[in-house]
C-alpha cells in the first residue's frame, strides 16, 4: 500500500516524499489507517528504527484543528534526546501544514522559554514527564483539550522512575482522549497502565 492509500492528506504526502520516503514501513501500515479511521487505543511492540515515529506522528498531525491553538496531541518519552527528535520529525512532516505548532519540553532547558511559547499558543507537545509535570504544577499548560496521548518507549519511562509523573499527566486529560503506547517490552508496569488507562487496546506486535 502507498501512504496515499493508508489515508495521508497531501499537505503530509508532499513532506513525507520530499523526506525520500516511497512506501510505509510495517509499522506505519499497521498504525495510520487505524488512527485514521478510528478512536481507538493502540498498544505497539516496536524497536527504535521501525518507523514508529512517523506512525504515530503523521495521524496526530493530520488530526489537529490548528485554527485552535491549544495542545491537542501529547507525545510522553523518556529523554531530552528522544524528544528534540520526535519534535524535529513532526516539524518536518507537518512543514506544509500552515501555523501547526510543536513544542519540544524537557528538563535542563530554560521553563521560562517553554511556557512564554506555551503562551502563544501550541498544537503538539513533545515532552519528558518530570518538565511537563513542573508545568502542569505551574498552571503554564493546559491539558483539557487533548485527544491525543503517546507514550513513546514506554518501558524506558517506567526504568527511569517516570511512573508517578505518568500517572499524574494522565489523570488531567480529558477521559475520552485516545491513548497509543509504544514499547521495546512489555514488563509489568506496562500492563499496569494499559489496564488503566486504555479501553480495549489493539495490540500490534512489529
Ligand atoms: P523511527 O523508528 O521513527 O526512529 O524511524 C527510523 C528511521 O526511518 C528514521 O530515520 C525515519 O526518518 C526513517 N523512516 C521512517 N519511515 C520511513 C519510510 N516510510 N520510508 C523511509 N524511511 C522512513
Amino acid at each position: 500500500k502507498t501512504f496515499e492509500e493508508l489515508g495521508v492528506a497531501a499537505p503530509i504526502l508532499k513532506a513525507i516524499q520530499e523526506l525520500g520516503y516511497v512506501s510505509p514501513m510495517p509499522v506505519q501500515e499497521e498504525v495510520i489507517p487505524y488512527l485514521l479511521g478510528q478512536d481507538n487505543d493502540v498498544i505497539a511492540l516496536a524497536q527504535t528504527g521501525t518507523g514508529k515515529t512517523a506512525a504515530f506522528g503523521l495521524p496526530i498531525l493530520q488530526k489537529i484543528e490548528v485554527e485552535d491553538y491549544q495542545p491537542q496531541a501529547l507525545v510522553l518519552c523518556p529523554t531530552r534526546e528522544l524528544c528534540l527528535q520526535i519534535a524535529d520529525d513532526l516539524n518536518d512532516y507537518s512543514k506544509y501544514i500552515d501555523h501547526l505548532r510543536v513544542l519540544p519540553v524537557y528538563g535542563g532547558s530554560s521553563i521560562e522559554s517553554q511556557i512564554k511559547t506555551l503562551k502563544r499558543g501550541v498544537h503538539v507537545v513533545v515532552a519528558t514527564p518530570g518538565r511537563l509535570l513542573d508545568l502542569m504544577n505551574r498552571k503554564t499548560v493546559d491539558l483539557s483539550h487533548i485527544r491525543n496521548v503517546i507514550m513513546d518507549e514506554a518501558d524506558e519511562m517506567l526504568n527511569m522512575g517516570f511512573t508517578d509523573s505518568i500517572n499524574a499527566i494522565l489523570a488531567e486529560v480529558p477521559a475520552s482522549r485516545n491513548m497509543l503506547l509504544f514499547s521495546a517490552t512489555m514488563p509489568q508496569g506496562i500492563a499496569a497502565i494499559t489496564k488503566q488507562y486504555m479501553n480495549h487496546p489493539k495490540e500490534i506486535v512489529i
